[in-house]
């Protein structure tokens, strides 16, 4: 689950880091208030979108010319003036996709003057089994392109999960990001800071990108992208709040409801299957015999006959679903309820595109004769192979 930058920096706030002062606000009526709450004279209006490149993104609705999704502003009429131009517009940025995102919240904050521009970010890091610190001197911009360009410019500080974050480990990190006094100093306690707030609220990412050395030589986290492990999220109802839907996918969310693991995808085959390693192999042959996968869907291994019909219910309402694959091997879940479900699902929402179903294990007798007794136009198939072979040609024909 991701989180507005805003609502990262009053987490990391909560947890001791250096942030600016700032005002969310919804509308534009709000502006002017926001801004004379904070010392001036430089305000910076951001775009609060779950996603970055903001600065360099572009409003559809403004044109080529027009200034991007963080803005700076000396007085507060500029404040105002830019808080009605981005509102409600979309903004398209690097990692939004061309559709980019409708900008519903804005964060007016207390400019700051930048002397540098670092990256610094935690993550976990699967190579050694550790979270990690990212950092590098090229902040304020695309690290990925960083990466790839210039990998020894980027370095790795993995965390000790007993010992926390080590003098050592801080001074790896105010050596590779070149710092001298005072900001060396804070470093070490910045450091511990981030990693505590990440440990203790199971976060995935907390990327800051920029951190800044001010002009006064004091660090400050100047963005921040969070995000948290959903299996953890139980944990921290604090967190949840936090949960925008306006920035999720209707689908996902939905799907979120049935604790249906589901991941809207570009294809036109929908797919309900049991187990990800089979919803990835379902994909795999999808694409093997030429087509394209409308989603990933996992139902997981003990679904009921509820989560089944509401699983279908989602992949029917994609527009771009033109026929439908149903994978599932009955373990723990019986292909008898399946059948069922498959079945309540076409009757209630109908069925507008080819339906390709392969059952197998346990109960497949009794779910086989469920779907040929429903007098529904459903194909079955014997196998996997088969099951591709007739929905990619069923949607191709
Ligand atoms: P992103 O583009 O979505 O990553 O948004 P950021 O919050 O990282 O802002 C983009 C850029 O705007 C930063 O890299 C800075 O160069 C600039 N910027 C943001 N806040 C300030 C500020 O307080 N003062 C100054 N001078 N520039 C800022
Ligand atoms: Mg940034």
């Amino acid at each position: 689950m991701n989180i507005h930058e805003h609502q990262a920096k009053e987490l990391l706030k909560g947890f001791g880091a250096p942030v600016a002062q700032g005002v969310a606000i919804t509308s534009a009526g709000e502006a002017e208030a926001a801004a004379k709450s904070l010392p001036g004279p430089l305000y910076v209006v951001k775009s609060q979108i779950h996603a970055g490149g903001r600065g360099k993104g572009k409003f559809k609705e403004l044109g080529p010319d027009a200034k991007g999704g963080v803005r700076l502003a000396k007085t507060i009429d500029e404040v105002v003036a830019n808080a009605k131009e981005m509102l409600g517009n979309t903004l398209v940025t690097k990692q939004t996709g061309p559709a980019g995102k409708q900008v519903n919240r804005l964060y007016i904050e207390d400019g700051a003057d930048i002397s540098r521009e670092l990256y610094l970010s935690l993550l976990v890091d699967r190579t050694v089994g550790e979270v990690a610190f990212v950092a590098s001197t090229e902040g304020g911009m695309d690290i990925e392109a960083v990466a790839e360009e210039t990998p020894e410019k980027i370095i790795t500080v993995p965390i000790d999960p007993t010992a926390g974050v080590t003098d050592a480990d801080a001074a790896k990190l105010v050596a590779a990001l070149g710092l001298e006094e005072p900001a060396a100093g804070e470093m070490p306690t910045l450091a511990r800071q981030l990693y505590q707030a990440f440990t203790e609220k199971d976060m995935s990412l907390l990327e800051v990108n920029p951190l800044i050395v001010m002009e006064n030589g004091h660090l400050r986290v100047l963005d921040a992208k969070v995000s948290f492990d959903g299996n953890a999220l139980f944990r921290h109802p604090d967190v949840m709040e936090l949960r925008d839907l306006t920035e999720e996918d209707s689908k996902e969310i939905e799907a979120s409801k049935y604790d249906l693991a589901y991941v809207a995808l570009d294809g036109n085959i929908g797919c309900m299957v049991n187990g990800a390693g089979l919803a990835m192999a379902t994909m795999d042959i999808i694409k093997l015999y030429g087509a394209e996968p409308a989603n990933f869907l996992d139902v997981g291994g003990g679904a009921s006959k509820e989560k089944v019909t509401a699983a279908f219910k989602i992949i029917t309402a994609d527009p771009n679903v033109k026929g439908i694959l149903v994978n599932i091997f009955g373990g723990i879940m019986r292909c008898d309820v399946i059948a069922e479900g498959v079945v309540a699902a076409v009757k209630e929402v109908g069925l507008q595109v080819p339906l390709v179903v392969r059952l197998e294990g346990t109960n497949v007798e009794q779910g086989k004769a469920i779907l040929d007794q429903s007098g529904l136009d459903i194909t079955s198939a014997d196998d996997l192979d088969d099951a591709a072979q007739k929905i990619v040609a069923a949607v191709k024909g």
